[in-house]
């Protein structure tokens, strides 16, 4: 195989159908992610199963699909009357920190969905562009923020955007009056990271969603002896604060649990 060979990116099709509550479509224009997250990541367990990456290392260096653009062009009329929500991404980050082409590609395929009337749900661990605000449509623009220390970020998102600078892009936006939200998932157990949820649900209550959800596929969080009363403590907090802001609230599946 020649060397331009190796590096292409091409796909046949970006936009599929997905069982997964964020939207009923969505689309992933990137292989691999730099945010690194340890949870573990399951996009990246998926890709090393179906050997789409071969290594953590590899996973680390992103690449956008080549032909993004020219797919969209045929997928988009195809699906505009089915999509209620296209959501960017499953597989991967739209927003991913330090990586502006990657930012750039989301934006516009945002604006192109929008053009074709496809309402778009994003979630990030990096930092929403203020340009959002100015989109033809009125999206759905959501961060992941599992802590509010930076120590534990680092640890655990090893590449995001830092979890304050992360947190003021998207208040930017909400003060622009976007739909805002929030996703407090995988939400660690005390033996993982000792936190307190009240300061963190303080923080991102100008958001208008927000999403709690408990931590899969870690073996320390079965070890934590009462895990899963924790977790049935934490979406109740969850769910009070949320009333009480008027905030909608949706909590994962297998996270409230009696
Ligand atoms: S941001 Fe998402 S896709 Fe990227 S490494 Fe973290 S969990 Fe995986």
């Amino acid at each position: 195989m020649s060397e331009k060979k190796e590096c292409e990116n091409i796909r046949k099709s970006l936009i599929y159908k997905t069982a997964v509550e964020y939207g009923d479509y969505t689309l992933n224009h990137v292989t691999g992610c730099s945010h690194g997250c340890k949870y573990p990541c399951y996009a990246y367990m998926m890709a090393k199963r179906f050997k789409k990456v071969s290594s953590y290392e590899e996973w680390l260096q992103p690449k956008l699909v080549d032909n993004i653009f020219p797919l969209l062009s045929k997928e988009l009329p195809k699906y505009r009357e089915k999509i209620k929500t296209l959501h960017l991404c499953f597989s991967t980050d739209p927003y991913m920190y330090g990586h502006p082409e990657i930012c750039r590609a989301s934006t516009q395929i945002i604006e192109k969905a929008n053009v074709f009337g496809v309402h778009c749900s994003v979630l990030t661990k990096g930092i929403l562009p203020i340009e959002l605000a100015n989109m033809p449509l009125e999206n759905e623009y959501g961060i992941t923020v599992v802590t509010l220390d930076e120590n534990f970020r680092m640890e655990m998102e090893p590449g995001a955007a830092p979890m304050e600078e992360r947190i003021r892009a998207l208040e930017a936006l909400s003060e622009q009056g976007c739909y805002t939200w929030i996703s407090i998932e995988p939400y660690p157990t005390p033996n993982i990271h000792e936190q307190n949820l009240d300061q963190l649900l303080e923080r991102v209550s100008f958001a208008n969603r927000i999403i709690f959800g408990r931590l899969h596929y870690n073996k320390q969080v079965t070890a934590y002896k009462g895990y899963q009363d924790f977790y049935n403590t934490c979406a109740k907090k969850v769910i009070a604060f949320c009333d009480e802001h008027e905030i909608d609230y949706h909590i994962k599946k297998g996270t409230l649990v009696e």
